[in-house]
Protein backbone atom coordinates (compact mmCIF):
# COMPACT_ATOMS: atom_id res chain seq x y z
CA UNK A 1 0.00 0.00 0.00
CA UNK A 2 1.16 3.16 -0.59
CA UNK A 3 1.63 6.23 1.82
CA UNK A 4 -1.49 7.53 -0.02
CA UNK A 5 -3.71 4.55 -0.21
CA UNK A 6 -2.62 3.94 3.67
CA UNK A 7 -3.75 7.85 4.44
CA UNK A 8 -7.10 7.20 2.76
CA UNK A 9 -7.65 3.59 4.34
CA UNK A 10 -7.60 5.74 7.68
CA UNK A 11 -9.93 8.27 6.63
CA UNK A 12 -12.37 5.59 5.51
CA UNK A 13 -12.05 3.96 8.83
CA UNK A 14 -12.82 6.96 10.66
CA UNK A 15 -15.85 8.12 8.66
CA UNK A 16 -17.10 4.83 8.50
CA UNK A 17 -17.01 4.81 12.30
CA UNK A 18 -18.83 8.08 12.49
CA UNK A 19 -21.56 7.02 10.22
CA UNK A 20 -22.18 3.81 12.75
CA UNK A 21 -21.85 5.71 15.91
CA UNK A 22 -23.95 8.44 14.55
CA UNK A 23 -26.51 5.58 13.51
CA UNK A 24 -26.30 3.39 16.69
CA UNK A 25 -27.24 7.40 18.39
CA UNK A 26 -30.06 7.65 16.22
CA UNK A 27 -30.94 4.23 16.66
CA UNK A 28 -31.00 3.88 12.97
CA UNK A 29 -29.61 0.66 10.47
CA UNK A 30 -25.71 2.18 8.58
CA UNK A 31 -26.65 0.07 5.66
CA UNK A 32 -29.59 3.04 5.52
CA UNK A 33 -26.70 5.61 4.80
CA UNK A 34 -24.35 5.74 1.98
CA UNK A 35 -21.18 7.43 1.69
CA UNK A 36 -20.33 9.71 -1.19
CA UNK A 37 -16.94 10.56 -1.66
CA UNK A 38 -16.79 14.20 -2.75
CA UNK A 39 -13.37 13.68 -4.40
CA UNK A 40 -13.41 17.72 -6.16
CA UNK A 41 -9.67 19.28 -6.88
CA UNK A 42 -8.30 15.58 -5.89
CA UNK A 43 -7.15 13.68 -8.42
CA UNK A 44 -8.11 10.24 -10.48
CA UNK A 45 -5.40 8.13 -9.26
CA UNK A 46 -6.82 9.34 -5.53
CA UNK A 47 -10.26 7.93 -6.88
CA UNK A 48 -9.08 4.82 -7.89
CA UNK A 49 -7.37 3.96 -4.03
CA UNK A 50 -10.99 4.20 -2.93
CA UNK A 51 -12.25 1.87 -5.43
CA UNK A 52 -9.67 -0.49 -4.39
CA UNK A 53 -10.81 0.33 -0.76
CA UNK A 54 -14.45 -1.00 -1.70
CA UNK A 55 -16.16 2.44 -2.03
CA UNK A 56 -18.48 2.83 -5.27
CA UNK A 57 -20.20 6.37 -5.37
CA UNK A 58 -18.46 9.65 -5.97
CA UNK A 59 -19.24 12.99 -6.02
CA UNK A 60 -18.10 16.24 -8.02
CA UNK A 61 -18.80 19.88 -9.02
CA UNK A 62 -17.22 20.94 -11.36
CA UNK A 63 -18.33 19.10 -15.02
CA UNK A 64 -14.95 20.74 -16.42
CA UNK A 65 -12.78 18.67 -13.81
CA UNK A 66 -15.50 15.42 -13.03
CA UNK A 67 -15.75 14.93 -17.12
CA UNK A 68 -11.72 13.93 -17.69
CA UNK A 69 -11.69 12.43 -14.48
CA UNK A 70 -14.82 10.00 -14.41
CA UNK A 71 -12.77 8.77 -18.22
CA UNK A 72 -9.22 8.54 -16.21
CA UNK A 73 -10.86 6.07 -13.57
CA UNK A 74 -12.31 4.08 -16.09
CA UNK A 75 -9.15 3.54 -17.54
CA UNK A 76 -7.30 3.09 -14.68
CA UNK A 77 -10.24 0.99 -13.10
CA UNK A 78 -11.53 -0.84 -16.22
CA UNK A 79 -14.59 -2.52 -15.36
CA UNK A 80 -15.15 -1.24 -11.90
CA UNK A 81 -19.13 -0.53 -10.61
CA UNK A 82 -18.62 3.19 -9.71
CA UNK A 83 -21.58 5.63 -9.95
CA UNK A 84 -21.11 9.33 -10.11
CA UNK A 85 -23.08 12.04 -8.76
CA UNK A 86 -23.01 16.17 -9.83
CA UNK A 87 -23.39 17.89 -6.95
CA UNK A 88 -22.38 21.66 -8.07
CA UNK A 89 -24.55 24.04 -9.61
CA UNK A 90 -25.20 23.06 -13.16
CA UNK A 91 -25.21 25.19 -16.21
CA UNK A 92 -27.65 24.36 -18.52
CA UNK A 93 -24.87 24.67 -21.26
CA UNK A 94 -23.05 22.24 -19.53
CA UNK A 95 -25.87 19.50 -19.72
CA UNK A 96 -25.08 17.54 -22.63
CA UNK A 97 -21.54 16.75 -21.01
CA UNK A 98 -22.64 16.16 -17.54
CA UNK A 99 -25.47 13.44 -18.61
CA UNK A 100 -22.13 11.88 -20.28
CA UNK A 101 -20.68 11.01 -16.91
CA UNK A 102 -23.35 11.54 -14.54
CA UNK A 103 -25.47 8.74 -13.33
CA UNK A 104 -27.19 10.71 -10.89
CA UNK A 105 -27.59 14.93 -10.69
CA UNK A 106 -28.44 15.54 -6.85
CA UNK A 107 -28.32 19.99 -7.53
CA UNK A 108 -31.73 19.94 -9.90
CA UNK A 109 -32.77 23.36 -8.42
CA UNK A 110 -35.28 24.67 -11.01
CA UNK A 111 -37.72 23.40 -13.63
CA UNK A 112 -35.95 24.94 -16.23
CA UNK A 113 -33.10 22.74 -15.11
CA UNK A 114 -34.84 19.24 -15.67
CA UNK A 115 -35.88 20.72 -18.40
CA UNK A 116 -32.85 20.42 -19.96
CA UNK A 117 -31.51 17.87 -18.46
CA UNK A 118 -33.91 15.96 -19.95
CA UNK A 119 -33.30 17.01 -23.40
CA UNK A 120 -29.68 16.19 -22.71
CA UNK A 121 -30.65 12.38 -21.59
CA UNK A 122 -33.15 11.92 -24.61
CA UNK A 123 -30.24 13.10 -27.14
CA UNK A 124 -27.53 10.98 -25.57
CA UNK A 125 -29.97 8.06 -25.76
CA UNK A 126 -30.33 8.84 -29.30
CA UNK A 127 -26.29 8.96 -30.09
CA UNK A 128 -26.67 5.81 -28.76
CA UNK A 129 -24.17 7.29 -25.85
CA UNK A 130 -26.79 6.34 -22.81
CA UNK A 131 -29.25 3.45 -21.73
CA UNK A 132 -30.37 4.67 -18.42
CA UNK A 133 -32.65 6.90 -17.51
CA UNK A 134 -30.74 9.65 -15.11
CA UNK A 135 -31.75 9.96 -11.47
CA UNK A 136 -32.21 13.24 -9.83
CA UNK A 137 -32.09 15.11 -6.52
CA UNK A 138 -33.86 18.35 -5.83
CA UNK A 139 -31.76 20.65 -4.62
CA UNK A 140 -33.10 22.40 -1.42
CA UNK A 141 -32.31 25.74 -0.07
CA UNK A 142 -33.28 26.44 3.47
CA UNK A 143 -32.52 29.94 3.74
CA UNK A 144 -33.10 30.74 0.15
CA UNK A 145 -29.45 31.94 -0.30
CA UNK A 146 -29.36 32.23 -4.24
CA UNK A 147 -25.41 32.03 -3.73
CA UNK A 148 -25.34 27.97 -2.42
CA UNK A 149 -28.41 27.39 -5.23
CA UNK A 150 -31.56 25.43 -4.39
CA UNK A 151 -34.93 25.82 -4.60
CA UNK A 152 -36.44 27.15 -1.37
CA UNK A 153 -38.58 24.54 0.57
CA UNK A 154 -41.90 26.27 -0.78
CA UNK A 155 -41.21 25.50 -4.64
CA UNK A 156 -40.18 22.03 -4.15
CA UNK A 157 -43.52 20.11 -5.23
CA UNK A 158 -43.20 22.25 -8.41
CA UNK A 159 -39.84 21.31 -9.36
CA UNK A 160 -40.75 17.37 -8.27
CA UNK A 161 -43.70 17.57 -11.11
CA UNK A 162 -41.07 19.25 -13.96
CA UNK A 163 -39.10 16.26 -12.76
CA UNK A 164 -41.35 13.63 -13.21
CA UNK A 165 -42.81 15.08 -16.46
CA UNK A 166 -39.66 15.61 -17.93
CA UNK A 167 -40.11 11.62 -19.00
CA UNK A 168 -36.65 11.25 -18.88
CA UNK A 169 -35.49 11.68 -15.09
CA UNK A 170 -35.95 9.34 -11.98
CA UNK A 171 -37.02 11.70 -8.72
CA UNK A 172 -34.93 10.16 -6.07
CA UNK A 173 -35.23 12.52 -3.02
CA UNK A 174 -33.36 15.85 -2.41
CA UNK A 175 -30.01 17.20 -1.32
CA UNK A 176 -29.12 20.26 0.81
CA UNK A 177 -26.26 21.89 2.42
CA UNK A 178 -26.90 22.81 5.60
CA UNK A 179 -26.80 27.27 5.41
CA UNK A 180 -23.74 28.41 7.68
CA UNK A 181 -25.97 30.68 9.78
CA UNK A 182 -28.03 27.61 10.76
CA UNK A 183 -27.14 25.09 13.60
CA UNK A 184 -27.22 21.98 11.42
CA UNK A 185 -29.72 20.08 13.67
CA UNK A 186 -32.08 22.63 13.03
CA UNK A 187 -31.71 23.12 9.08
CA UNK A 188 -31.64 19.25 8.86
CA UNK A 189 -35.18 18.96 10.68
CA UNK A 190 -36.84 21.75 8.52
CA UNK A 191 -35.14 19.74 5.58
CA UNK A 192 -36.89 15.87 6.86
CA UNK A 193 -40.25 18.11 7.54
CA UNK A 194 -40.04 19.14 3.38
CA UNK A 195 -39.21 15.94 2.83
CA UNK A 196 -41.94 14.02 4.23
CA UNK A 197 -44.51 16.97 3.06
CA UNK A 198 -43.26 15.82 -0.47
CA UNK A 199 -43.13 12.40 0.05
CA UNK A 200 -47.90 12.68 0.35
CA UNK A 201 -47.24 13.25 -3.83
CA UNK A 202 -44.17 11.63 -4.49
CA UNK A 203 -43.69 8.48 -2.80
CA UNK A 204 -40.43 7.32 -4.71
CA UNK A 205 -38.50 10.67 -3.12
CA UNK A 206 -36.70 8.09 -0.89
CA UNK A 207 -33.08 9.78 -0.99
CA UNK A 208 -32.16 12.25 1.92
CA UNK A 209 -28.29 13.55 0.67
CA UNK A 210 -27.49 15.78 3.42
CA UNK A 211 -24.52 15.96 5.58
CA UNK A 212 -20.68 16.91 5.04
CA UNK A 213 -17.49 16.30 6.94
CA UNK A 214 -18.35 18.78 9.34
CA UNK A 215 -22.28 17.98 10.29
CA UNK A 216 -22.90 14.40 8.96
CA UNK A 217 -23.81 13.23 12.85
CA UNK A 218 -26.31 15.95 12.84
CA UNK A 219 -27.84 15.06 9.33
CA UNK A 220 -28.15 11.29 10.10
CA UNK A 221 -29.93 12.13 12.77
CA UNK A 222 -32.50 13.76 10.85
CA UNK A 223 -33.23 11.18 7.91
CA UNK A 224 -30.16 11.21 6.03
CA UNK A 225 -29.64 8.48 3.47
CA UNK A 226 -27.04 9.65 2.02
CA UNK A 227 -23.67 11.46 3.21
CA UNK A 228 -20.97 12.93 0.87
CA UNK A 229 -17.78 13.79 2.34
CA UNK A 230 -14.60 15.00 0.87
CA UNK A 231 -12.03 16.68 3.71
CA UNK A 232 -12.43 13.96 6.19
CA UNK A 233 -11.50 11.07 3.86
CA UNK A 234 -9.38 12.94 1.16
CA UNK A 235 -8.03 15.97 3.37
CA UNK A 236 -8.20 19.87 2.96
CA UNK A 237 -8.91 20.85 -0.26
CA UNK A 238 -6.50 24.20 0.44
CA UNK A 239 -7.72 27.98 0.16
CA UNK A 240 -7.92 28.62 -3.33
CA UNK A 241 -9.84 25.66 -4.04
CA UNK A 242 -13.90 25.78 -4.98
C1 LIG B 1 -17.50 19.91 -1.38
C2 LIG B 1 -18.87 19.44 -1.13
C3 LIG B 1 -19.12 18.47 -0.13
C4 LIG B 1 -18.05 17.89 0.77
O1 LIG B 1 -17.71 18.82 1.77
P1 LIG B 1 -16.65 18.47 2.91
O2 LIG B 1 -16.92 19.49 3.95
O3 LIG B 1 -15.30 18.58 2.31
O4 LIG B 1 -16.93 17.10 3.38
C5 LIG B 1 -20.44 18.03 0.02
N1 LIG B 1 -21.44 18.52 -0.74
C6 LIG B 1 -21.23 19.45 -1.70
C7 LIG B 1 -22.38 19.94 -2.50
C8 LIG B 1 -19.94 19.95 -1.92
O5 LIG B 1 -19.75 20.88 -2.86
Amino acid sequence: MTDRCAELAAGLAEIQARIQSACAYAGRDPGEVRLLAVTKTWPAADVAHLVDLGLTEFAENRDQEAAPKAVELAAARPGAAVRWHMVGHVQRNKTRSIVGWADEVQSVDSPRLAVALAKAVAAARTRGERTEPLSVLLQASLDGDPERGGAVLSDLPELADAVVQSGELILRGVMTVAPRAMLPPAAFELLATAVDRLRKDHPEAIEVSAGMSGDLEAAIAHGSTCVRVGTALLGYRGLASP
